[in-house]
């Protein structure tokens, strides 16, 4: 990860935490060369989480077809907040 003020690839991760709902991981980086401090946030999983009001209908219509389709369904996880970090 290069620094975001000089773009030196001398950076370290000084803190490092999973988001609430575990699809991100939230970095703290801090600069050798220009000391300068900057948070990331990269991607927990491969796939792009789909946040909004969009997202909660498609999802639940997919809850209610997998239903119909299956008695025997697998847990849904459910995250606290859909919109904390
Ligand atoms: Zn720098």
């Amino acid at each position: 990860m290069r620094c975001q003020s000089c773009g030196s690839d001398n950076t370290n991760v000084i803190d490092s935490r999973e988001s609430k709902d575990g699809l991100q991981i939230r970095r703290r980086r801090a600069c050798l060369d220009c000391q300068w401090r900057f948070t990331t946030y990269e991607k927990a999983v491969d796939e792009r989480p789909i946040h909004g009001p969009t997202f909660n209908v498609v999802r639940k219509e997919i809850e209610t077809v997998l239903m119909k389709l299956s008695d025997s369904m697998l847990p849904v996880r459910e995250p606290e907040s859909e919109y904390q970090i």
